[in-house]
């Protein structure tokens, strides 16, 4: 496959490349990203969590296929071979997890396992196909230690808890991955992603950040669950987006799990003030009882916090934007009304600029 370098800088073909869940947030900021590089992206969504409107209306490079991955797969020509797959199509965020278990575990596990064996044949030439998979902070569980590590071990409550469900399904995934590049040569990065905010994101599924400012514009109660002391690191999606293609491309990350986000650590009680003092709210602060938040017994992460000397030393990554400046922009994307046009900010990380 050709890259482009600075004594070469086009490639020599446009690449092919096939997103799953192109049309979800993070999904979508990295379709923009390929598609500014000059790729032939090709987005299969089913539209459960995914917005169409998050993609261009519009773009001869862009194909959008709105289908459940393994039907999508089946339907491609035998012909058809991908440069590089992203795979992102999940099941997304606590409450959905809670309400609907079945769906979300067997998508997590029953599409991953689809799009690797495609992955395994569908490369240039019925090679398999350099193939990244999202997979999430949820693997570590409930795991004391801080900052999380790849390679530190995983800690689960038990199968009666089904809020465990969804990290013991991405665990697999990751399990049937690394599998995949051991014994049928697939190269594969596994991306695990930490909290991951920006414009784009919608908190119908629970994700903290966009329901807080949603409740500071509107001068609202913003509701912290708990006592608000448990911290959280975010990172903003324009930075994890622009990551994706530089570790896809790198040797060095090959048959490896990288924590992908921030590692600046926040309560959830600081995040709130500093939604409210970023926005000019005057919605005050509200406690919630875990057990009013969500179903009785559910258990909060206290502290997640991402190790990123493997992604720095692999890819160089280094986030780029602050998160007061996240905050701005997810406002100003909310109040623009959230079909708005998304500020689509290039981030450039050192090995993305092309
Ligand atoms: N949270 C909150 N209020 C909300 C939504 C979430 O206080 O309206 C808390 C939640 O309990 C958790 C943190 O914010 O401690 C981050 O929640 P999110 O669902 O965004 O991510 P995750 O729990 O996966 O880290």
């Amino acid at each position: 496959m050709a890259h482009a370098s600075a004594a070469n800088p086009q490639p020599s073909r446009r690449r092919r490349c096939l997103v799953s869940g192109g049309a979800g947030f993070i999904g979508a900021h990295l379709v923009r990203h390929l598609l500014a590089r000059g790729d032939h992206v090709t987005v299969v969504d089913n539209l459960s969590t995914g917005r169409r409107i998050n993609l261009p209306e519009f773009h001869e490079q862009l194909r959008f296929i709105e289908a459940d991955l393994s039907h999508a797969l089946g339907a491609f020509g035998k012909g058809e071979t991908f440069d590089e797959l992203y795979h992102l199509a999940a099941a997304v965020g606590v409450s959905l997890i809670i309400a609907d278990p079945i769906s979300s575990i067997e998508t997590n596990v029953s599409q991953t396992s689809a799009l690797l064996r495609f992955a395994a044949e569908r490369g240039p030439g019925g090679a398999p196909a350099p193939t990244l998979i999202a997979s999430s902070s949820e693997v570590y569980g409930k795991s004391t230690a801080i900052p999380f590590r790849e390679d530190d071990d995983v800690v689960y409550g038990p199968t009666t808890k089904s809020r465990w469900s969804y990290a013991m399904s991405k665990a697999l995934d990751e399990h049937l991955a690394l599998a995949y590049g051991q014994q049928r040569g697939l190269p594969i990065v596994v991306a695990r992603f930490f909290n991951t905010v920006g414009p784009g994101q919608v908190g119908e599924h629970g994700m903290v950040l966009p329901r807080f400012v949603e409740r500071a514009l509107a001068h609202a109660p913003i509701e912290v669950y708990g006592d608000g002391s448990q911290s959280r690191c975010f990172c903003d999606v324009r930075d994890v987006a622009a990551i994706l293609p530089t570790l896809m491309a790198s040797p060095a990350a090959r048959g490896r799990v990288f924590n992908v986000g921030s590692d600046r650590v926040l309560t959830i009680a600081e995040l709130a003030h500093a939604v409210i003092r970023i926005t000019a709210s005057k919605s005050r602060v509200a406690m919630i009882r875990y057990s009013d938040a969500y179903a009785a017994g559910f258990e909060d992460l206290l502290r997640r916090k991402p190790d990123l000397t493997r992604v720095r030393e692999t890819v160089g990554f280094e986030p780029s934007i602050t998160l007061e400046q996240t905050i701005a922009d997810v406002a100003s994307w909310i109040s623009g009304g959230k079909g708005s046009p998304i500020d689509w900010r290039a981030v450039s990380h050192p090995e993305t600029k092309r």
